[in-house]
């Protein structure tokens, strides 16, 4: 039995929708006893404010929480979440006649299970639930108090019962009466909707529209009750003060957020796409720039052969020397010429020194045949320089 006055945040319910939830309780600045208790287990939300004095309020409210959080229904279910206030209520009564607590001691309850878009409430006592919906605050629930009869008699304004000396007078509690039933409510709520329950120690020091400009101020449901209790003691903490904020996220926020997981999966996928592209491209490149080769003029005229492409590509430049050959460009027949003089592409540095073979080659063979043609010349001049000799000695007259 546990008395709840932890700080919570989120839990995943067991339906497996997502609530964001917080909650508070103090024992405010008057009082020498926390007699509220309350349970935060999504979807169960449940406050109790116990009464009977030297402790018994609490033990009675204790048993209230501890009781329907065993037996509150796991789903928006008003009947069966009624049935747990109502064996709650015989837990109580039993357990002061068997000594536990006090006799006559007493508590109120106000159980909500809010499961994804469906809002159920079972009610008894001047705790509350209000709900938050496009940010006007509206309460759901209807006392069980001398004052709430008062004032829909059109005897009293709301105002005045703030402070009506039978403000904390209360016409049904648990813990009296074995046949007391609940009130039930069931109410569709909507994404974004905020749900407040309260021990009337935040409303008696707060009105109501302090309490709404809280819930729609501050987004955090944890800061928000705690928000909210720091303000009931602030305003005198006149009574114990408890307060569960929860917020309603129903499909139609599961779906937006598997949407969004959607989303962001594709543009994952697409940015993984891109990279995979420009990654490509990159290799790609890069392989061509190591493999593509071109034949070019050195300064001092001699063909050179070079790794890359010549110029500069997006202002880079990807060239190499990778050989300075002694064949002199202007040697090479004329169109070899032009186009080495105007820097000649091949696919690779191996083609490039294939050519380069190739016009070594032609080049021996250049100077092979010229010296060829220069011996013969010079052997048909030899030749006719002994003819000529010979001729001389003929024409030489005898003696
Ligand atoms: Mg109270």
């Amino acid at each position: 039995m546990a008395k709840h006055s932890s700080y919570r945040s989120t839990e995943r319910t067991r339906k497996g929708a997502v609530t964001k939830f917080g909650s508070r309780t103090d024992v405010g600045s008057v009082r020498e006893q926390n007699e509220d208790s309350l349970v935060v287990r999504p979807p169960l939300f449940v406050v109790a404010d116990g009464m009977g004095g030297h402790a018994a309020g609490e033990v009675a409210s204790e048993i209230a929480v501890s009781t329907i959080e065993e037996l509150a229904p796991d789903f928006a279910d008003a009947e069966a979440l009624g049935h747990a206030v109502e064996e709650a209520n015989r837990d109580i009564i039993n357990a002061a006649l068997s000594g536990e607590g006090r006799e006559g001691m007493g508590t109120t309850v106000t159980a909500a299970v809010l499961e994804r878009n469906h809002l159920v409430i079972a009610q008894v006592g001047d705790s509350r639930a209000y709900l938050l919906h496009n940010g006007e605050l509206t309460q759901l629930t209807r006392d069980h108090s001398l004052m709430a009869n008062m004032i829909e008699a059109g005897q009293i304004t709301p105002e005045e019962a703030r402070f009506h000396p039978s403000r904390s007078v209360i016409t049904r509690a648990l813990g009296n009466d074995p046949d007391t039933v609940p009130d039930l409510y069931e109410i569709n709520v909507e994404d974004g909707d905020r749900l407040l329950l309260c021990s009337d120690g935040l409303y008696s020091m707060l009105e109501d529209d302090e309490i709404a400009a809280v819930m729609r101020r501050v987004s955090d449901p944890q800061k928000c009750a705690t928000t909210l209790v720091n303000g009931a003691i602030a305003a005198g903490g006149h009574d114990n003060v408890t307060v569960i904020v929860a917020d309603a996220e129903g499909t139609a926020h599961q779906k937006r957020k598997r949407m969004a997981i959607r989303t962001k999966i594709t543009i994952g996928f697409v940015l993984l796409l891109l990279a995979g592209i420009i990654a490509a491209a990159i290799w790609g490149g890069s392989t061509y720039l190591h493999n593509t080769a071109y034949l070019a003029e050195t300064e001092s005229g001699m063909v050179a052969v070079y790794r890359g492409v010549p110029g500069d590509v997006l202002g880079f430049t990807y060239s190499e020397l990778v050989e300075e050959t002694d064949i002199p460009v202007k040697k090479l027949s004329p169109s070899a010429a032009e186009r080495i003089s105007e820097n000649m592409r091949v696919s690779s540095v191996d083609e490039a020194l294939e050519l380069v073979d190739s016009y070594r080659a032609e080049l021996e063979a250049q100077q092979a045949k010229e010296k060829a043609e220069a011996d013969a010349k010079a052997a048909r001049s030899a030749a006719a320089a002994e003819e000529d000799e010979a001729y001389e000695e003929d024409e030489e007259p005898a003696e």
